[in-house]
């Protein structure tokens, strides 16, 4: 068991780490029946461009139909997730689901490129080029359409193998964004060096870009840099009008958060696609606190 594994390893009793070694088990435990069972889903935020307020992109986003405890967040589950070679398969289905997604979406005259977040671990494992190719060939899925989110502090760490592959990727049209921007203290001169496409800039300057000047010049620092690299931004954790008003003149391009969505299932986005309801977003005037 966890427990006698927690004893044999370490030499002070330290009943929280027991509990917590036992927990990580037995969520393991259920997230492999629950990888088997298909209650892993993927559900999918808008990315709005920041001019037209149109849908331009979906990110995929892992929840867990947990039959008790309704709808989970990978905050519930993705470091367990990511302990354990599962990530690979979970990994591997996202990436599936997100191409048939995009496919289906194509047939029916939406064209939006599908964002799909990739972990430590699965870039740590040689085989993540091929596996994105296998699917694209699989799914039908134009290399053009995806975007492979990486978070800054991973891709900062990057070696000569992924970096070999990411380039490979990339000549097939993939694209690369960094997740979490801002998070990670990359040196600059390091991001010029990457294959990177896209840069999303983490949501905590954004929450703080209406009060905070130190978020404000960060945040207009990471845009100058971007537009002098020519990579796209993309602003996340857009919550209020005078945020998404400030970082679009700022020169952010694209825009995603609570004001333009919440993650939502496939079955929604065919709806709401069909209605036309993927845009534009309209400006809500008196939203402002005065400017
Ligand atoms: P992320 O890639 O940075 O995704 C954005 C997170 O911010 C999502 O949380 C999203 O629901 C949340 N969010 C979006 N708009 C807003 C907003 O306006 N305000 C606030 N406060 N939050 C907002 P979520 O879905 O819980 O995912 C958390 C993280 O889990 C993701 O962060 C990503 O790093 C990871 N993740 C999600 N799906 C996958 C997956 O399929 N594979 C892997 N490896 N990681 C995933
Ligand atoms: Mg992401
Ligand atoms: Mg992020
Ligand atoms: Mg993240």
């Amino acid at each position: 068991t966890a427990k006698d594994r927690g004893r044999a390893r370490f030499e002070v009793y330290r009943p929280d780490l027991e509990a917590e070694l036992e927990r990580s088990a037995q969520v393991l435990d259920r997230l492999n029946e629950a990888y088997r069972d298909g209650e892993l889903r993927v559900h999918y935020q808008p990315v709005v461009d920041a001019g037209a307020r149109r849908v331009v992109a979906l990110e995929a986003l892992l929840r867990w139909e947990h039959p008790e405890r309704g709808t989970l967040s990978p905050d519930a589950f993705l470091d367990v997730l990511e302990s354990s070679d599962l990530i690979h398969g979970v990994g591997a289905l996202v990436l599936r689901q997100a191409c048939d997604d995009a496919v289906e979406l194509l047939v029916r005259g939406h064209r939006l490129a599908v964002h799909v977040n990739i972990s430590a671990r699965e870039l740590a494992r040689l085989g993540l080029r091929g596996d994105v190719e296998r699917i694209l060939a699989e799914t039908g899925m134009p290399a053009e359409l995806l975007v492979l989110e990486i978070t800054e502090t991973r891709l900062v760490a990057v070696n000569g193998s992924l970096l070999r592959d990411l380039r490979a990727l990339r000549a097939l049209g993939v694209r690369v964004a960094v997740d979490d921007f801002g998070t990670g203290y990359s040196a600059l001169t390091q991001l010029v060096e990457l294959p990177v496409d896209v840069i999303k800039l983490d949501k905590g300057f954004v929450s703080e870009i209406a009060t905070s000047a130190r978020a404000r010049a960060v945040s207009a620092g990471v845009q100058a840099m971007a537009a002098g690299l020519g990579v796209v931004t993309v602003a996340e954790g857009v919550e209020t009008e005078q945020q998404a008003e400030e970082l679009a003149a700022l020169g952010f391009g694209l825009l995603q958060g609570f004001l333009f969505g919440q993650p939502r299932s496939m079955v929604d986005w065919l709806e709401e696609l069909a209605a036309g309801r993927g845009g534009p977003w309209e400006l809500r005037s008196g939203t402002h606190g005065g400017g």
